[in-house]
């Protein structure tokens, strides 16, 4: 495993003492000796651990472990105060209180360190796959309903800021009880995954699909409207439709029906929930209509 430190520290000899002894026992190892300059690569370089020195001149390490916890993206990264030996308990208990894994008294002794940071790169990782895990849906390796929740609100409050249309599509598979029952629940996780896979494939990079339920899947679909994601759930529907699948030696086929729901501006307030269950309501008017079918929520109600 190799580890990448972002060390910061004021002093130009401190910063060159540590990267010298990182690079030299293969860690790599960032600099900087500025506070705001720390917060900003730490976004970009995502290290593994940080060396954080307490006494900054522009913004002090407390201040910037606070910043750095209060970041989703840098919240995970182990903070560990490189403290001068004077440290007072109460000064210690702070940096530890504000989320900081470890502290380290100057002068360092090398072995200790260094044994230090490997360990908070280890928990790091385990935390990393702990996080991946209990955002994934095991079968299919979409996103879950609990990752949905979160991402879901986090583009409903980003939509709302760039004043930018947000669409949500909710799909189900059509008779897979009766397919199950026909071809057996391996075939129908067979199916799972090649629908999650088409899914995948038709989507951009930061489009999000998870795994609501047993056969249904939510898909967000950022800066859209109603007509690209009514394009999308057709492009969706129409290439499940043409996949032949091999179920006990026989070809079979399968459809989905996918309802559509769209929501701009102040409309963006009624919440996830009433989300979901807009595109819900689109998606049972599909069901009603014979199934393989879109349904968009603007064609039951006209604006
Ligand atoms: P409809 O067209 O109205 O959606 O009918 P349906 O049969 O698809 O819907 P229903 O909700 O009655 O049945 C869903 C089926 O999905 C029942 C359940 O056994 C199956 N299912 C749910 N999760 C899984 C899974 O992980 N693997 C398999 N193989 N089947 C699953
Ligand atoms: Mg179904
Ligand atoms: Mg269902």
């Amino acid at each position: 495993m190799s580890i990448k430190v972002l060390v910061v520290d004021d002093q130009e000899d401190n910063i060159e003492l540590l990267s010298q002894m990182l690079e030299e026992n293969g860690i790599e190892a960032i600099t900087t000796q500025s506070g705001r300059d720390a917060i900003t690569l730490a976004r970009a370089e995502m290290p593994d651990v940080i060396l954080l020195d307490i006494q900054m001149p522009d913004i002090d390490g407390y201040e910037i472990c606070r910043r750095l916890k209060e970041e989703e993206k840098t919240r995970s990264i182990p903070v560990i105060f490189l403290t001068a030996i004077y440290s007072s308990e109460k000064n210690i208990v702070k940096g530890l209180e504000l989320g900081a894994y470890d502290y380290i008294t100057k002068p360092f002794r090398e072995g200790e360190l260094l044994a230090r940071i490997n360990v908070m790169a280890k928990i790091k990782q385990t935390e990393d796959n702990v996080r991946e895990e209990s955002y994934t849906d095991a079968l299919t390796g979409l996103y879950n309903r609990r990752f949905l929740e979160k991402r879901f609100a986090e583009e409903i409050s980003r939509s709302l800021r760039t004043n930018l249309p947000l669409a949500c599509l909710m799909l189900d598979i059509d008779h897979f009880k009766s397919h199950n029952d026909l071809y057996g629940h391996e075939c129908g996780d067979a199916v799972l995954k090649k629908v999650a896979d088409t899914m995948r494939h038709a989507l951009r990079a930061y489009d999000t699909v998870a795994r609501y339920g047993g056969e249904e899947f939510v898909i967000i679909l950022p800066s859209t409207e109603y007509h690209d994601a009514e394009c999308v759930a057709e492009k969706i529907r129409r290439t499940v439709e043409k996949m032949a699948l091999q179920a006990n030696g026989q070809t079979v086929f399968i459809t989905v029906s996918v309802g559509v729901f769209c929501a701009k501006g102040e409309e963006l307030r009624q919440g996830i929930d009433e989300f979901i269950r807009k595109a819900d309501e689109a998606l049972y008017k599909a069901k009603g209509m014979g199934r393989n079918k879109i349904v968009s929520y603007r064609d039951i109600y006209p604006e």
